[in-house]
């Protein structure tokens, strides 16, 4: 194939730099053009942003796009700052929080220690650490796939170049109670621990009250969920002003224009309606609790969720066959070929009718054979 598309392609590799070949860059979720599909696999919000964002959008496609956006989203961080009671020079704004995150590990993880991280989490991280050749431990999370806090907290009283999670866990859904938080902050007050809290706003504690207690903790979150906003990339960090200020040279070295126009526009917009935030938010979380009860009803086993997802295995179909067989029948959801999640299946909550189909489908499935 690649032979008819570009005929000496096979030479590209020589003028790669040496890194390059050996990287194993993330793979995110397919986004297939399918008629009808229904779209569980990458955790999207099932409903649309706020419509004062879709109008603060517009007029700022109107305004000012022959001129280049604030390089320091000075509005943006403002808004950030506003609701989460922290001084703007407390946020750090980005294309997305896969941005922010990767910003992150270059400004604080390039240590001589290895980076702690669980060893289920979100799989961005070792491609970060491997893109910057940051070396990595991963800590098993326990048999009910649940982050061991208190191996971890020991391992980085030993050393360590910081320490990595996702709170709630991905893709395990799981949270992690405030003081848990604490205790890996305790454990390294000499090294940053990054909470990503992409999926907070759907039933767990944030950390962000944490921050004037601590020199070494950035939270990371997104509006690409809880906000429906993921089309539009905007992330942010919240963390000591000396922590933001080492993300600002990263981002300074890099691209000083992250966030576009319309994107600023429409994140301020979107953060200030907390009346669609919450309805849309509970909405997820009201439709979750009723997905879990169904899956069970279909014999899955489904962990705790405090996200807009749930993690769960049937214990006597295989998760790879059964995502397949969902997939014929246009319905997405997300499967890991990783060893101890292999047989469990990550389905993003969609609109009440979206797991309707979801729940047909899978009893379809299950009653065939
Ligand atoms: N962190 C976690 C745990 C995620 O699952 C995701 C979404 N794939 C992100 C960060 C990145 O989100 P975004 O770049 O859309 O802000």
């Amino acid at each position: 194939m690649a032979d008819s598309i570009d005929p000496v392609a096979k030479r590209a590799p020589s003028f790669w730099s040496p890194r390059i070949a050996d990287l194993e860059p993330y793979v995110p979720g397919e986004q297939p053009r399918i008629r009808d599909l229904v779209k569980l696999n990458t955790n999207e919000n099932p409903y649309p942003p706020s419509p004062r964002a879709i109008q603060a959008i517009r007029e700022a496609a109107e305004n000012g796009l022959e001129l280049y956006p604030d390089p320091t989203s000075l509005a943006l961080r403002e808004a950030v700052a506003r609701r989460h009671g922290l001084a703007v020079e407390q946020v750090f704004a980005g294309n997305g929080s896969d941005e922010v995150l990767a910003h992150a590990f270059f400004a604080f993880f390039q240590q001589r220690e290895p980076l702690l991280m669980p060893d289920i989490s979100y799989s961005f991280y070792r491609v970060y650490a491997q893109l910057y050749g940051i070396a990595c431990e991963q800590l098993p999370v326990d048999e009910d796939l649940r982050i061991d806090v208190a191996a971890t907290a020991d391992r980085a009283r030993e050393g360590c170049a910081g320490v990595v999670v996702a709170n709630p866990n991905a893709p395990t859904g799981i949270g992690l109670p405030l003081a848990r938080i604490e205790e890996l902050l305790r454990a390294c007050p000499e090294r940053v621990v990054l909470v990503d809290e992409a999926y907070v706003d759907f039933g767990a504690e944030s950390a962000l009250p944490l921050i004037p207690h601590h020199a070494n903790l950035l939270v990371v979150q997104t509006l690409s969920k809880s906000r429906s906003l993921a089309g539009l990339r905007v992330g942010f960090a919240c963390g000591q002003s000396h922590l933001i200020d080492a993300l600002v040279r990263v981002k300074d070295s890099f691209n000083s224009y992250p966030l576009d126009r319309l994107a600023s526009a429409g994140a301020v917009a979107a953060l200030e309606d907390e009346d669609w935030f919450r309805k849309t938010r509970d909405d997820v979380v009201d439709t979750r609790e009723g997905l879990v009860l169904q899956l069970e009803d279909l014999g899955f086993e489904v962990l705790p969720s405090q996200t807009n997802f749930v993690f769960a295995r049937h214990p006597s179909r295989d998760a790879a066959e059964l995502a397949a067989a969902l997939r014929e029948r246009a319905v997405l959801v997300r499967h890991f070929r990783q060893p101890r999640i292999a047989q469990y299946l990550r389905i993003s909550i969609g609109t009440r009718a979206q797991c309707s189909v979801l729940v047909e489908r899978l009893r379809e499935i299950l009653q065939a054979q």
